[in-house]
């Protein structure tokens, strides 16, 4: 009896091994063995039992790890195919499968559970009644609940504005779903921030139906939690993307919420595309998949275009609260009047100050956390960068220090330039907590709060800035993105963005998509309540369509600008395109590197059926130390470019001191 087996190394091979006779009845496909490789014993996973094979001396196993099949045959399907189109080992994308209480080859833990500190359900909805739910939702619901009864796959996007009622939707599209006796995923950007999203479902489900999985779970916790999905208790998994590799059985419908967003794609090996991957998982197991969201990515409206999914919209707000409106504050003429540069305009100024005066709560934000972003000598004209990436210090003022955003890198404050020892130094650029500090000069008697990534790092401190603005405690919340997920708080009358060109000036050619998205988002937190909500926009770019569709709350209209310029560059969806990134510590051999492998592609470009570009340094040209390179690879379909990156790459060797990475349906360049 001989097995064949995947390791987790960056290698192509499938290895056979031979099974001694002992071993013979405990063998399995999707269990792990102990495996003599090379001079170590390693952990590989059974994918094949055969009974011959053309290896000669083939070495054998020496211990079956799994007393069951640790992986389905969903999710070595689903591996197989991520290992294929996403450019890894087969082995490399298992290992991503496998829980991480297993890691290492081991197969139990000792478990100890902490308390869980996910909010109460303080304030559950109000039961919505099958008489309540709106014509838009009802008609959504037919189509979908229908295509869950005849348990085959279905793919739908569920474009709905915010506060359309679309988690109602997913609520009964798995009630529908358990009802069949099947099971439900539930994607979320980040656990964390969707805290409010989690409450709902718990209150609508029990706990004890649902499984929560993030990288904030110790192994005991991750390892209860698998052994509940392994003893049938949990119908419903929530999670980020990494639940993809749920071992939850019978799956009836998957839910993607605010699938637009990038936390869905995984930047490290597998380096996949949630949605891509869901919408696989799906059909694998004859599921339906939802996509929501309120800006649905262009990606996923092409598809729909194209008849590859659903579209299924939800045009209006539930309870009549309208859309709020929305004004744009030109920067331009605010600088030209006041012959400087404000943080907050008067506009701005006047409105906070109508909410604070009517006891309403407003949300303030900008997508750049610090507080100075960027410290410059006036003198010689040097910006203090980290000393790892070419990318400018950012001054965090309660921390007393200059931080890298890309690394992490921490240094003190410099008294002097250290490019010419002068005294010139000044400190330029705006984050959330200048924005702090201007709003407690604006408005001495406000309580004010702020959430960023900084705020979220101190786990605690970050849920009772939550709960303090909840119970309105807090008056003006300032934050990042942080803010723009999924809360819901009703008193919210007021949402300031500081600057839309933060997202706009990204050097990447979905910063259009993004700015407009992130504007629709935050918008989206204004007006929840009874009170009508009021949205201001401060910018040095009014013109801009992402900024005016934004300001109509013109989905479509963006659409279809945004799609001339995607044509006209021929960029994603209209074609698709993998990245070759590399990188180096040393710089000459990454540019030498980056030339050889542009010009073989080149020469097996037959008539020209690709587009190559490139080779050209990444926007952030050194990273932890690392310089990088990047040569872009396009074509209408996926295929052609995997088969095409197959023959060429097949062949040829990466230099050592270059690392190569692949990444197909990249999300940003950067
Ligand atoms: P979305 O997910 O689209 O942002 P939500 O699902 O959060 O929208 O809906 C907003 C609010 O409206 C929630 O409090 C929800 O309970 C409520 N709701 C949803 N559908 C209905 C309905 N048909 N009638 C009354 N309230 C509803
Ligand atoms: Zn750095």
């Amino acid at each position: 009896m001989f097995v064949q087996v995947t390791v987790n190394l960056p290698l192509k091979n499938i290895f056979d091994y031979s099974v001694p006779q002992h071993l013979e009845d405990s063998v399995d496909v999707g269990k792990r063995v102990w495996v003599p490789f090379r001079n170590r014993v390693i952990v590989g996973c059974i994918i094949n039992i055969n009974s011959n094979t053309n290896i000669r001396n083939t070495k054998a196993i020496k211990e079956v790890i799994d007393e069951t099949p640790l992986l389905s045959d969903d999710i070595l399907r689903l591996t197989h195919w991520m290992a294929d189109y996403y450019f890894c080992s087969w082995g490399e994308a298992i290992e991503a499968a496998i829980p991480s209480p297993f890691k290492k080859g081991k197969t139990s833990i000792r478990t100890k559970i902490a308390e869980s500190d996910f909010l109460t359900s303080e304030h559950p909805d109000d039961l919505v009644r099958e008489d309540m739910l709106t014509l838009h939702q009802n008609k959504a619901l037919t189509e979908i609940i229908n295509h869950i009864k005849t348990g085959e796959y279905g793919a739908y996007l569920l474009h709905g504005i915010t506060a359309s009622g679309k988690t109602e939707v997913y609520f009964r599209a798995i009630e529908a779903a358990l009802k069949k006796n099947k099971t439900a995923i539930v994607f979320v950007p980040e656990i964390a921030l969707t805290p409010q999203t989690i409450e709902r479902f718990i209150h609508r489900f029990g706990k004890d139906a649902i499984a929560i999985t993030h990288s904030r779970l110790s192994n005991s916790e991750k390892f209860v939690e698998w052994q509940r999905i392994k003893n049938g208790e949990v119908k419903i998994m929530i999670g980020p993307r990494s639940a993809i590799f749920s071992s939850l059985e019978n799956i009836g419908v998957i839910v993607v919420d605010e699938e637009h967003e990038n936390t869905y794609k995984q930047e490290d090996v597998p380096r996949y595309n949630l949605v891509t991957t869901a919408i696989k998982r799906a059909q694998i197991t004859k599921a339906v998949v939802i996509l929501g969201s309120a800006t649905p990515s262009l990606e996923s409206t092409y598809k729909a275009q194209t008849g590859i999914i659903k579209r299924i919209e939800l045009p209006e707000r539930i309870k009549g609260s309208d859309l709020p409106t929305v004004q744009i504050v030109d920067m331009r003429e605010q600088s030209r009047i006041l012959k400087r540069r404000p943080i907050i305009s008067k506009v701005m100024e006047d409105n906070i100050n109508r909410s604070l005066q009517k006891k309403e709560q407003v949300i303030l934000f900008l997508n750049r956390r610090g507080f100075s972003t960027f410290i410059h000598c006036s003198k010689c004209g040097y910006v203090v960068h980290c000393k790892r990436c070419s990318t400018a210090l950012v001054h965090h003022f309660d921390r007393e220090s200059l931080i890298c955003h890309h690394c992490d890198y921490k240094t003190s404050l410099p008294k002097m330039c250290p490019e010419c020892n002068g005294d010139y130094l000044r400190y330029f650029g705006t984050g959330t907590q200048k924005v702090e500090s201007e709003l407690h000069r604006l408005f001495p008697n406000a309580r004010i709060g702020r959430m960023d990534s900084d705020t979220l790092a101190k786990k605690t401190a970050h849920f009772e800035a939550f709960k303090d603005f909840k119970s309105r405690k807090i008056d003006v919340m300032v934050g990042t993105q942080v803010l723009a997920k999924g809360l819901d708080f009703p008193n919210v009358t007021l949402v300031g963005v500081i600057s839309a060109d933060v997202t706009l000036n990204i050097p990447d050619f979905r910063a259009s998509e993004r700015t407009f998205s992130l504007l629709t988002q935050v918008a989206g937190r204004a007006g929840r309540g009874k009170a009508p909500g009021k949205v201001i926009i401060q910018t040095y770019t009014p013109e801009h369509y992402a900024i005016q569709c934004a300001l109509k709350h013109d989905y479509d209209s963006f659409y279809e600008q945004e799609m001339v310029f995607r044509k006209q560059l021929k960029l994603p969806p209209y074609i698709n395109m993998a990245a070759l990134n590399l990188r180096s510590k040393k710089e000459q051999s990454v540019i030498k590197t980056a030339e050889v492998l542009a010009n073989m592609l080149r020469k097996h470009n037959k008539a020209d059926k690709m587009i190559i570009m490139g080779p050209s340094p990444l926007p952030i040209y050194k990273l932890r130390g690392y310089f990088r390179w990047s040569i872009v690879v396009k074509h209408s379909d996926a295929l052609t470019i995997n088969k095409f990156l197959r023959m060429c790459l097949g062949r040829w060797k990466v230099p050592a001191q270059v690392k190569l990475a692949v990444d197909v349906d990249p999300r940003m360049i950067m």
